[in-house]
């Protein structure tokens, strides 16, 4: 599992490994806690993980906004749940 989070310092998304309690930026080298840094959502896999990086790096730059509302996250993860449920494994 990797959370995806994204950096307080520069707002690059990217993710955490469920296992590993900080990460460094890869694009300002900020530290990011996983106890302190907001977690958008947890997905399965690292090629989720990529994937939704893009998706909502995409959907803010569409729409002109700089961060999702705590109502936007709740869909952010319904759909991804929803998704996964709906893949045969
Ligand atoms: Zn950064």
């Amino acid at each position: 599992m990797y959370i995806i989070v994204r950096c307080e310092s520069c707002g690059t998304f990217t993710y955490i490994d469920r296992f590993q309690n900080w990460k460094l930026c890869p694009v300002c080298g900020e530290t990011m806690q996983k106890s302190s840094v907001r977690k958008y959502l947890e997905v399965e896999n690292h090629h989720d993980a990529d994937a939704v990086v893009v998706e909502l790096e995409r959907y803010l730059h569409q729409n002109k906004r700089t961060d999702l509302t705590p109502d936007e996250t709740r869909k952010l993860r319904a759909e991804y749940a929803r998704r996964v449920s709906s893949d045969i494994h």
